[in-house]
């Protein structure tokens, strides 16, 4: 730092930031992180900003998301959570951030982030036929679930209210990974949009971390099913459950029992589909679940 900076550390602040040409590599008090550190389409990702002290909020964007950054203590840094669609093509994207100091200066650095394509395997189900395609009389009833979720989906909470790492909903072994192609009765349906848990009827499934209920009732394809909205768009969801022990509307902490696990809806057998939506992407659980986000 410049003898003079000491003085005005805002002046230099500023200095720093306009010296960067475009492409540069950061230098000096900024630095941008993530996790995992190789990112592939459908995975969510965690973003840790160390900046200037003189920053006093952080905002920032990724492929075409809005994102608030959280200050942190533990790691003296900024963090936010984003996601990679599975839609995604591989290639480089760019993290731009901006930060505020006092007075209002702004202040912004960018950061070029690769995504890879991931190699998601297929897989072959059997199911009852009614539920490849749906008798007649039960497209009424879809379409009113379709409508309701979609309404649940519209809205969201604007600050984010979980914290620390996001815990395994249950305490078992993993039966189906996220984004599998599926051939359900030899007609490719979809990708495997969720974490199957091979848990039998009626063990307890927790809340993966802290937010609001907002949706707690059965549903034609998912059964029986509790979904937690955790602020900003991101939304945990727990599928095909036997019994349920929250109302919409109930805040939850982590590791709150849900519910009970069950076959309730589209499933061949007891499991418990655990599923990762950020603002109308699905996105893999199991990476959620190794993010390190700090605990404050
Ligand atoms: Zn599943």
């Amino acid at each position: 730092m410049l003898p003079f900076c000491r003085q005005l550390p805002i002046v230099c602040f500023l200095l720093a930031v306009t010296s960067l040409s475009a492409g540069a590599q950061p230098r000096g008090a900024w630095s941008a992180q993530w996790e995992p550190v190789k990112l592939v389409n459908g995975s969510p990702v965690l973003f840790r900003v160390t900046t200037p002290k003189q920053v006093i909020a952080l905002t920032g964007t990724f492929l075409g998301q809005d994102l608030s950054f959280r200050s942190s203590q533990t790691c003296h840094c900024w963090y936010a959570f984003a996601g990679v669609s599975l839609a995604t093509k591989p290639g480089r994207y760019t993290l731009r951030v901006e930060g505020t100091g006092q007075g209002e200066k702004k202040a912004t650095m960018s950061y070029a982030v690769a995504v890879a394509a991931a190699h998601y395997p297929f897989s072959t189900l059997k199911v009852a036929p009614g539920f490849v395609e749906p008798p007649k009389e039960e497209l009424a009833r879809i379409e009113e679930d379709q409508a309701i979720k979609k309404r649940a989906f519209a809205t969201t909470l604007p600050e984010p209210e979980w914290a620390g790492r996001f815990q395994a909903p249950a305490e078992a072994e993993v039966s189906g990974v996220f984004g599998s192609a599926r051939v359900f009765n030899g007609v490719k349906k979809s990708q495997h949009t969720g974490l199957d848990f091979r848990v039998t009827t009626g063990t307890p499934v927790t809340a993966s971390n802290s937010g609001k209920i907002i949706l707690a009732r059965g549903f034609y394809f998912e059964g029986n099913c509790v979904m937690i909205d955790h602020g900003q768009g991101l939304i945990t969801l727990y599928l095909h459950l036997s019994e349920i022990k929250v109302k919409e509307g109930d805040a939850v902490e982590k590791g709150q029992v849900l519910g009970l696990s069950g076959g309730t809806g589209r499933a061949t057998a007891p499991h418990l589909h655990f599923a990762v939506r950020w603002r109308g992407e699905y996105l893999d659980p199991r990476t959620l679940l190794e993010l390190h986000p700090p605990e404050n």
